[in-house]
């Protein structure tokens, strides 16, 4: 005999399931992962959330991340940078996190966040990096506000790795008080590297050190 579904599912579970239902009625939301309608961000997604630490070399600068910027951890970036979702922070946040934890390598290195143009600032309103940033629960405080853009560069994505080159060159300059401390670059996906080329670059004339950098994601390497 083939027993009805309710009767093998835990009491538990659908009290849980029902509570949750009940609260995505008050306050509908699709999950910021895989649209399903329903919670902030569904279990699957979550489970694809997991920091698992991955370096790689870029523009000098060795890059600590705590995820692939691919599938689930993309979706989630992108509905959390463009679609205002920020309740995807705290999920956001534990990457950030391990990946600011390896590439510090139980160094005292202070954060500096790479910073976003006015435009991106005017769209969003907020610093999506420097709110995970400030979830993250780093250590050491992180050194907010330490570079600035001197000049609006366009927009990085449609680029050639040449022309982001071109397009952040001598555009960043970092305040005297990253002078004498141990930095390390955050940000939130790295691609071609040419906005760490230059932060790193406005840290060393200002007479700080850069010792390596953390960002929530990389683009994976071709499979
Ligand atoms: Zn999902």
């Amino acid at each position: 005999m083939i027993s009805t579904s309710a009767s093998t599912v835990p009491a538990r579970r659908l009290v849980r399931d029902a509570l949750l239902d009940a609260a995505a009625v008050l306050l509908p939301v699709r999950c910021a992962g895989c649209s399903v309608p329903d919670r902030s961000i569904c279990s699957a997604c979550l489970r694809s959330l997991v920091p698992q630490e991955r370096s790689r070399t870029v523009a000098g600068v060795t890059v600590c991340s705590g995820l692939d910027y691919d599938d689930v951890p993309r979706a989630v970036l992108l509905s959390f940078k463009d679609a205002g979702r920020v309740d995807a922070a705290p999920a956001l946040a534990s990457a950030l996190r391990s990946a600011v934890v390896a590439a510090s390598a139980g160094e005292q290195v202070v954060p500096v966040l790479i910073p976003s143009t006015r435009s991106a600032w005017r769209r969003r309103g907020y610093h999506p990096t420097g709110m995970i940033l400030s979830r993250s629960r780093v250590l050491v405080p992180p050194l907010w506000r330490a570079l600035r853009l001197t000049r609006q560069t366009s927009d990085q994505a449609g680029l050639s790795s040449s022309e982001r080159e071109h397009n952040r060159e001598g555009s960043v300059v970092a305040s005297a008080r990253v002078a004498g401390r141990r930095c390390l670059l955050v940000d939130d996906i790295v691609t071609t590297g040419a906005t760490l080329a230059e932060a790193t670059r406005a840290i060393t004339a200002a007479g700080g050190v850069v010792v390596g950098a953390a960002t929530i994601a990389q683009t994976p390497r071709r499979r």
